[in-house]
C-alpha cells in the first residue's frame, strides 16, 4: 500500500507527487470509486491517491462486532450487482440482510402497496447493509491496491493547474492530479472555493434513525408508511432488528431525540401503528437535516463531482448512495474508453462523456425522489386522498408499480 508516495516520503514534506487521479473524500463514494478502478491500477498502471479526512483504516483492522446502533442503507440490485462485478459481493453480503417485500402504506387511509421479489422474478429487491460494514469491505479493498492512502488528513487547498489541479492536504502534503475528483459529501466547502454554485431546496425536514428491535421477525419486509408528520421507515437487518427512519417536520424531532427509550417506542408504535409487530428496544438515535442539494456543474476539464457532494437527496426513496455507486461505475468506464484512445484522465473528452451517460439518470432520480417527497410530505385533506389513491392506483396498475420497484432496484434509469 501507498508505495509510490512511501518512495517519495525522502523528498521532504514540500514535494508535490504528481498523479493520474486524486479523490478527495474515502466515504462510501471515494472507496467505492478507489475499489472499481483496480482494474486499471492494476492493468494500466494509473497512478491513484485517496485523501480521506477521517482515521478509517485503523477501525477497519478491528474485529468486527455488529453494532445494534450501526446506520444501515438499502442497496439496490443494481448496485449488489456492481459490487459483484468488482469482487466485492460476497464480502457485503455477510452482513447484508435482503428485502424480499417493499410494503407502502398510509396511516388512517385505505391505500395499500406491495412490492414482492417474486411477482418481478427476483429472490430480493435489495438488501439492507450496515454502512460501516460497506466502509470496512471498500476500505479492505483499497488496502490491496497499490495506491497513494492518505488519511487522516484534508484537502485544505484546491487550485486549477495547466494539467489538471492542484491538492494541498493539512498534513503538508502536495499534489498534482490530471483528474480530481470531489467526493467530501460536499460539506468541506471545496466545491464554493472552486465557485461550483449548488441549487439547495431545504426540506424544512429532518429524518431521525435509530436500530429497533422488534417483537415479530421482520421476514424480509420493509415498510414505508406515510403518516400526518411524515414517512415511517423501517429496513429489515440481520436478526430482528431493523433500521427506522422517521421523518420529522424541522425542529419536532428534538423533543424525540431526548424522551426516554420506553417513551420513544410507545409513541413510534402509535405513529407506526401494529403492523409489522411491537417496537421492543431502540438503539441510540441520530439527526439528519434534509435538504436537495444539487451541485450545477459536475465536471470540468480535471474535475468531477460524484456522490453527495453533486447530489444530496433527501433518503425516502433510498437512492443517493445507489445513485452515486452508478456514477462510480460510469466514471470508470469514461476513464477506460479515454485510456484506450490516449486521452488524459481529466481530458474534456472523457468527462464530457462521462456527463452523457450520467445526466439522464441524475435528473430522473433527483426528480422521482423530490417527487415522492413532494407528494407524501405534506398533510393536506385533499393530498391525501390523492395520496391514497396514488396508493391504490400503484397496487392496481401492475406497469406502473413494477416501474417504480424496478427503479427502486436500481435496475431502470
Ligand atoms: C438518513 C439517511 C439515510 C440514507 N439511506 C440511504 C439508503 O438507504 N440508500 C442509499 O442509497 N442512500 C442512502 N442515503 C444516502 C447516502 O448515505 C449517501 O448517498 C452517501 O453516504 C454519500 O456518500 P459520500 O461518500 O458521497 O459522502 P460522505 O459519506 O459524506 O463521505 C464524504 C467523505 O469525505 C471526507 N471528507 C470531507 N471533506 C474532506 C476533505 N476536505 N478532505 C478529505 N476528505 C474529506 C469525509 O471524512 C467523508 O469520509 C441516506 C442518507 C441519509 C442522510
Amino acid at each position: 500500500m501507498d508505495e509510490r508516495h512511501a518512495a517519495s516520503a525522502a523528498d521532504g514534506p514540500e514535494a508535490e507527487h504528481e498523479v493520474d487521479i486524486a479523490i478527495v473524500g474515502g466515504g462510501l463514494v471515494g472507496a467505492s470509486l478507489g475499489a472499481a478502478l483496480a482494474p486499471l491500477i492494476q492493468r494500466e498502471g494509473l497512478s491513484v491517491a485517496v485523501i480521506e479526512a477521517a482515521a478509517v483504516r485503523e477501525r477497519a483492522a478491528e474485529p468486527w462486532q455488529p453494532s445494534f446502533d450501526a446506520r444501515a442503507s438499502a442497496i439496490a440490485q443494481g448496485s449488489a450487482r456492481h459490487f459483484a462485478d468488482l469482487g466485492l459481493w460476497p464480502a457485503m453480503a455477510e452482513q447484508a440482510a435482503p428485502i424480499r417485500c417493499i410494503h407502502v402504506s398510509e396511516r388512517g387511509r385505505f391505500g395499500v402497496t406491495r412490492l414482492r421479489g417474486e411477482e418481478l422474478g427476483v429472490e430480493a429487491l435489495g438488501h439492507v447493509i450496515p454502512n460501516a460494514w460497506m466502509g470496512r469491505v471498500l476500505h479492505r479493498r483499497l488496502a490491496e491496491l497499490p495506491l497513494g492512502w492518505h488519511c487522516p488528513a484534508r484537502v485544505a487547498a484546491i487550485d486549477p493547474s495547466p494539467t489538471g489541479y492542484r491538492l494541498r492536504l493539512s498534513d503538508g502534503g502536495r499534489l498534482r492530479a490530471r483528474l480530481t475528483v470531489l467526493a467530501d459529501g460536499g460539506r468541506s466547502g471545496l466545491k464554493e472555493r472552486l465557485g461550483i454554485d449548488s441549487d439547495h431546496r431545504p426540506y424544512d425536514q429532518v429524518a431521525l434513525i435509530a436500530s429497533v428491535e422488534m417483537s415479530e421477525p421482520h421476514r424480509g419486509v420493509a415498510w414505508e408508511r406515510f403518516t400526518a408528520e411524515g414517512p415511517i421507515a423501517l429496513l429489515p437487518l440481520r436478526g430482528q432488528a431493523m433500521e427506522l427512519i422517521w421523518t420529522h417536520a424541522a425542529g419536532r424531532e428534538k423533543r424525540r431525540l431526548a424522551l426516554p427509550d420506553g417513551d420513544f417506542l410507545a409513541e413510534l408504535q402509535r405513529a407506526f401503528g401494529d403492523r409489522a409487530g411491537r417496537f421492543r428496544r431502540v438503539g441510540s438515535r441520530h439527526a439528519y437535516p434534509l435538504s436537495l442539494v444539487t451541485a450545477r456543474e459536475t465536471v470540468r476539464p480535471g474535475l468531477a463531482v460524484l456522490g453527495n457532494a453533486a447530489h444530496a437527496l433527501h433518503p425516502v426513496a433510498g437512492q443517493g448512495f445507489n445513485l452515486a455507486l452508478r456514477g462510480v461505475m460510469d466514471l470508470v468506464a469514461a476513464l477506460e474508453a479515454g485510456l484506450g484512445a490516449d486521452e488524459s484522465p481529466g481530458s474534456s473528452r472523457v468527462l464530457a462523456d462521462f456527463e452523457a451517460r450520467r445526466a439522464a439518470d441524475r435528473h430522473n432520480v433527483v426528480r422521482f425522489s423530490d417527487g415522492l417527497v413532494r407528494l407524501f410530505g405534506i398533510d393536506s385533506a385533499l393530498l391525501s386522498h390523492a395520496r391514497a389513491a396514488g396508493l391504490v392506483g400503484l397496487n392496481l396498475a401492475g406497469p406502473l408499480r413494477r416501474g417504480l420497484a424496478r427503479r427502486a432496484m436500481g435496475l431502470e434509469r
